[in-house]
């Protein structure tokens, strides 16, 4: 990597804050004792560090009881939870669940699996800012209806749902309602009682704390949300999730969601405004050329996607991939190699090529005006070459 390497992919992973990785680092040395070994004071003292970080998740989203927060290995591991937990507890209710065709594969992929084990699914469509569909939502809902998902801020385009009505809605048909807030968590505020919230998936590595934790709000309190558990083995959180808890992780976990509320405000005036600059300045390099995908306003504040007319993605991404990371779409699509355009951009409605023109760039800590500016420069230069070599 060279050494002016701009990184831009934020909503793929952040780097852990130098704040939260000097939290962590006594509890993998000194610290280490099972924070369920409480019979003994090393064994106590982990378990008051992971209590803690429990009342830090807590309170970044709102949730009145910190027993209402489950650790897990990160957002894809809560959506299994969730989803196959309420299919599985609620089967004498119904079977039924509605959720969104620009969700996360942690949510389609589930959803999927489920259908083969014989459940429902609705997919609700989107508009072409990716928002969903209220009227659709509530056409959806049939008396064997027991869950809605539908994710807070979208990975790819940001679009923010419209979390509280859609809260509103599963509440005033005693449906639950579970939310996808990976990207969500300690960028925007999010609220679990204002927006009625009954299950909420996190995850730490969207928010500056390490990879491979996160963690599941389940309601305990109108209503008592019950979930089955989907691993099994000694009964840690309150039976809903066995294993050894990673008390490096949790702290650092907590830490991070304390950092991100104190400094959100701040942070997403600034992003909101480089992502501005970025568009303004290659639509105009670039004679109108840029196409915003997502919504105008309801949107994170940290993520920019455009596709530029005429310019394919991956040509672009690859030309400046040596000087800045941004990407083609979400981290998943990237790894698995998939030539398939974005099932995200596709779901706007604008069709192939503007699917397959579409990059996606993410702002964060580690950014600063001048490299936002070299980059934009870069990826105006590269777009000009690369529109000079279609002619
Ligand atoms: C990153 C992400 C996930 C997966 O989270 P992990 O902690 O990496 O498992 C799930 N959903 C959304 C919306 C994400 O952005």
């Amino acid at each position: 990597m060279a050494n002016n390497y701009i990184y831009l992919d934020y909503n793929a992973t952040t780097p852990v804050d130098p704040r939260v990785l000097e939290t962590m680092l006594p509890y993998f040395t000194e610290v280490f004792a099972n924070a369920a070994s409480t019979d003994h004071e090393a064994g106590s003292i982990a378990r008051r560090a992971v209590e803690l970080a429990r009342e830090q998740c807590a309170t970044i989203i709102g949730a009145r009881d910190p027993k209402e927060i489950i650790f897990t290995s990160g957002a894809t591991e809560s959506d299994n939870i969730a989803l196959f937990g309420v299919a599985e507890r609620y089967a004498d209710k119904g079977d039924h669940i509605i959720t969104c065709v620009t969700e996360h594969k942690a949510i389609l992929d589930t959803c999927k699996r489920l259908e083969q084990m014989g459940k429902k699914v609705t997919y609700l469509p989107v508009d072409q800012y990716g928002m969903v569909d209220l009227d659709a939502l509530r056409k959806a809902i049939t008396p064997q209806t027991i869950l809605i998902s539908i994710m807070f801020a979208n990975n790819e385009i940001g679009t923010i749902a419209p979390i509280a009505e859609i809260g509103a809605i599963a509440r005033e048909h005693g449906i639950l309602f579970h939310t996808d807030a990976a990207q969500a968590v300690g960028h925007v505020p999010v609220d679990v009682e204002a927006m009625k919230i009954d299950l909420l998936s996190f995850s730490a590595h969207k928010t500056y704390g390490p990879k491979g934790i996160g963690g599941l709000y389940v309601r305990r309190r109108n209503p008592r949300v019950k979930v089955a558990p989907v691993i099994y083995g000694g009964g840690h959180e309150l039976g809903l999730r066995s294993g050894t808890l990673n008390v490096p992780g949790i702290v650092g976990m907590g830490k991070a969601f304390e950092i991100a509320k104190s400094q959100m405000k701040s942070d997403a005036e600034k992003y909101g405004s480089w992502a501005k600059m970025i568009f303004d300045q290659l639509n105009e390099a670039l004679d109108g050329a840029v196409m915003l995908n997502g919504h105008p306003t309801q949107r994170l504040p940290h993520n920019l996607n455009i596709s530029i007319k005429g310019i394919e993605s991956k040509a672009l991404v690859a030309q400046v991939s040596d000087r800045i990371a941004i990407s083609v779409g979400s981290a998943c699509t990237t790894e698995q190699l998939k030539v398939e355009p974005s099932h995200v951009i596709m779901a706007l409605g604008f069709g192939e090529d503007r699917a397959h023109s579409a990059i996606r760039i993410g702002l964060g800590r580690g950014c600063d005006e001048e490299k936002i500016i070299s980059a934009t420069d870069l990826i105006t230069r590269s777009s000009q070459r690369l529109a000079k070599m279609m002619l």
